[in-house]
C-alpha cells in the first residue's frame, strides 16, 4: 500500500463539514495508544475505490457503513461529513493515480479520552489490480465455524458488520497461501457458501448469477450489488438465495468481488482446477471500471 492523503475528522464537532476535515501528512501520526480501534479492533471501515477521482458506489459504502455503525451501537455517521471527507480525499489522490482507493474508519475513540469517536480517510494506491486488470484466483474453503443463522441467533458475534477486527480474515488468508492458494470462500458448518475474507462470491450456476443474503451474516457487497446491475442490464438472470457447498460445486464459472480488486475469476477451488470466463470477466471489469458513482 502506498499511502497518499490523510484526514482526520472531527467527529465531535457539529461545525461545518469543511471546518471538521483535517488534511495531515499521510505518514503522521494519528491515533494515540489507548485509541479503541488499535487496543480493541472496536471500530467500522469502509473501502471505496476510486477511478479517475470517482469513489465508486460511495452511496452504497456510506449505507454499509451506517449499517455496521448500527450493529455496533456507535453513534450514528454524519453522512455528509463522511461523504465530504471521501470527495476530498478521491479529489486529492487523483493527481498521483487514476486507481486509488480510500479507505474510512470510526473508532470507538479514545478509551482515556472525550468519549467521542474517532475517525480518518486515507487516501492510497492499492497494491491489487494495479493496471485495471482482475487476476485470476486459486480459492479454497474454509469452514467459518458458525452456522449459516449465526446473524439471527447470535447477533453480538457481529457478523455482516465491517468492524476493525480482521485478525480473523487476515489468519484465514494466511491458511490460503499455506494451502497453495491466493483466497479463500468462508463456509457455514451445515455446508453453506458465505463470502471471502474480503470479497463476496458470485457463482453461476446454470446460466443463472447467484449470490447469497446478507441474512446469513455476510456483508452486503456493493462490487457484487454493482455487478448484478450490469448483469441485469445485459439481461443476464441473477439470484440472492441460500447456496450450498455441494451445488456452488456445479457453477460453471466463480468470481469474487471486492472494491479494490473487482470481479476477480476463481481459476481453482481447493485444488481443483476451475473454467475461467475472460469475456464476461472483462465485461464485468469494465462495466465496474465505468462507474459514475
Ligand atoms: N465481504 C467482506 C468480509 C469484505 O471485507 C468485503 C470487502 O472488503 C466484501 C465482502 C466485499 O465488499 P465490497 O465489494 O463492498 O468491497
Amino acid at each position: 500500500m502506498h499511502t497518499l492523503t490523510l484526514h482526520r475528522l472531527d467527529l465531535g464537532s457539529e461545525a461545518a463539514v469543511e471546518d471538521c476535515l483535517i488534511g495531515l501528512d499521510p505518514h503522521e501520526t494519528l491515533l494515540t495508544a489507548t485509541d479503541l480501534s488499535a487496543t480493541r479492533g472496536d471500530g467500522i471501515f469502509e473501502t471505496v475505490v476510486v477511478v479517475d477521482g470517482i469513489p465508486q458506489a460511495l452511496d452504497a459504502h456510506l449505507d454499509r457503513f451506517e449499517r455496521s455503525a448500527a450493529m455496533l451501537d456507535l453513534p450514528a455517521p454524519r453522512r455528509d461529513l463522511w461523504q465530504h471527507a471521501v470527495t476530498v480525499s478521491a479529489g486529492a489522490i487523483r493527481a498521483h493515480t487514476a486507481r486509488g482507493a480510500v479507505k474510512f474508519v470510526m473508532s470507538r475513540g479514545d478509551e482515556a479520552g472525550s468519549g467521542a469517536p474517532t475517525g480518518w480517510a486515507l487516501g492510497f494506491a492499492p497494491h491489487s489490480r494495479p493496471d485495471g486488470s482482475a487476476p485470476s484466483i486459486d480459492v479454497v474453503l474454509l469452514d467459518r465455524g458458525y452456522r449459516h443463522d449465526v446473524a439471527e441467533t447470535s447477533p453480538w458475534l457481529l457478523q455482516g458488520a465491517k468492524t476493525l477486527s480482521y485478525a480473523v480474515n487476515m489468519a484465514a488468508l494466511r491458511e490460503a497461501h499455506r494451502r497453495g492458494a491466493q483466497d479463500v470462500v468462508f463456509t457455514s458448518i451445515d455446508g453453506y457458501v458465505l463470502e471471502g475474507p474480503n470479497s463476496t462470491v458470485i457463482a453461476r450456476i446454470e446460466g443463472v448469477y447467484t449470490t447469497v443474503p446478507t441474512e446469513l451474516g455476510v456483508l452486503p457487497g456493493t462490487t457484487q450489488g454493482d455487478a448484478f446491475a450490469a448483469l441485469e442490464g445485459w439481461g443476464a438472470p441473477v439470484e440472492t438465495r441460500l447456496l450450498s457447498v455441494d451445488e456452488l460445486r456445479t457453477a460453471d464459472a466463480i468470481w469474487l468481488c471486492s472494491s479494490t480488486r473487482g470481479a476477480a475469476p476463481v481459476r481453482s477451488l481447493d485444488g481443483e482446477p476451475w473454467s475461467v470466463d475472460s469475456l464476461v470477466t472483462v465485461r464485468l471489469n469494465d462495466a465496474l471500471d465505468a462507474r459514475k458513482a
